[in-house]
């Protein structure tokens, strides 16, 4: 009997690495989780992280055809270099060759978000849906943006930035060198500076949530992050014209606190239009090495079978 084919996916993150093994029919038969290392060292971790999955897979009697890898910058998905990537400190980094060299698998390598964007059209919040905007707020904002089915990458691999689009004229600075952008007022960085700033109290962004309604401050900080995100959805929406509007990343542990002001200002910045249903991304953090598993079957060919997975299959081995 032929062993069942299967994928190797890597969600690389600035914390922490989060990999699988997918089989073709969209069974994750392992899933595995890593430190993230400092930046000397981390495409040797991702290397030694890729063949303990291969022996895994080896052990489970699947045959792994191809692998997955996701990282945060800019990604020229033509060449699989990643161009800049500022918590990994890598610039120009050859991260297809280098992996595909060390491995001896063929490897598709993209963008967390973007994949992650992927991911939701499959199995989660997007599912059926070709015109969608997934931003994901966590330490830092970006965008997967995705119109007629397809995730728009720019010219160089950097589309999707909506967290450094300036929202605030002549605002607080960001550290990308710009002033007032997005992700100053609405990150979770940016929250957790605005909040201690204000109170004099440093807190991480969660417990700053956590205080909502019980301290002025954190109600202050976070009705600007709030009137910031709307805006910058009001621009998204303008220029896409989604579906739908997928919210993803740490901010969406906030539940109704999020969406409600979200929806309600989102609505009444768009004079002329109705606004898009706002949602939550249903797959987490789990939608990065989900969707690079689903790039990884692409590459080898086998992207038919993508139409056969369930979400059912996922969630047994996800955390909420
Ligand atoms: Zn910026």
């Amino acid at each position: 009997m032929t062993r069942s084919p299967a994928v190797l996916a890597l969600d690389v993150g600035g914390t922490s690495m989060k990999g699988a093994v997918v089989t073709r029919d969209g069974r994750p038969v392992h899933v595995d989780r890593w430190p993230t290392l400092p930046a000397e060292d981390t495409v040797r971790a991702i290397v030694g992280h890729l063949r303990a999955l291969s022996l895994v897979a080896r052990d489970l009697d699947v045959e792994v055809v191809a692998a997955g890898v996701v990282t945060p910058g800019m990604i020229d998905e033509a060449t699989g270099t990643v161009v800049y990537a500022s918590n990994l400190d890598w610039r120009d980094l050859p991260l297809r060759a280098l992996l595909t060299e060390a491995t001896g698998l063929p490897v598709a390598t993209g963008h967390d978000v973007r994949t992650a964007g992927l991911a939701e059209q499959l199995l989660g919040a997007a599912r059926g849906v070709d015109d969608f905007a997934l931003v994901t707020i966590g330490t830092g904002v970006a965008a997967a943006l995705v119109t007629d089915g397809r995730p728009v990458t720019g010219a160089g691999g950097a589309a999707g930035e909506i967290g450094h689009i300036p929202m605030v004229p002549g605002g607080e600075a960001c550290t990308c060198g710009q002033f007032g952008c997005l992700e100053v007022y609405v990150s979770g960085a940016g929250l957790a500076r605005r909040y201690a700033a204000r109170s004099g109290r440093s807190l991480p962004a969660e417990d700053v949530v956590a205080r909502l309604g019980a301290d002025p401050d954190a109600d202050v900080v976070w009705a600007e992050a709030m009137a910031v995100l709307a805006q910058g959805l009001v621009t998204a929406t303008l220029l896409l014209d989604p579906t739908t509007i997928v919210l993803g990343g740490g901010f969406t542990a906030a539940g109704e606190a999020l969406l409600g002001p979200v929806r309600t200002q989102l609505a009444a910045g768009l004079a002329w239009r109705p606004a898009p249903p706002v949602r939550v991304a249903e797959l987490g953090s789990e939608a990065g090495w989900i969707g690079a598993a689903a790039m990884a079957l692409r590459s080898a060919g086998l992207g038919d079978a993508l139409r056969t997975w369930d979400r059912q299959a996922f969630t047994a081995t996800t955390t909420p």
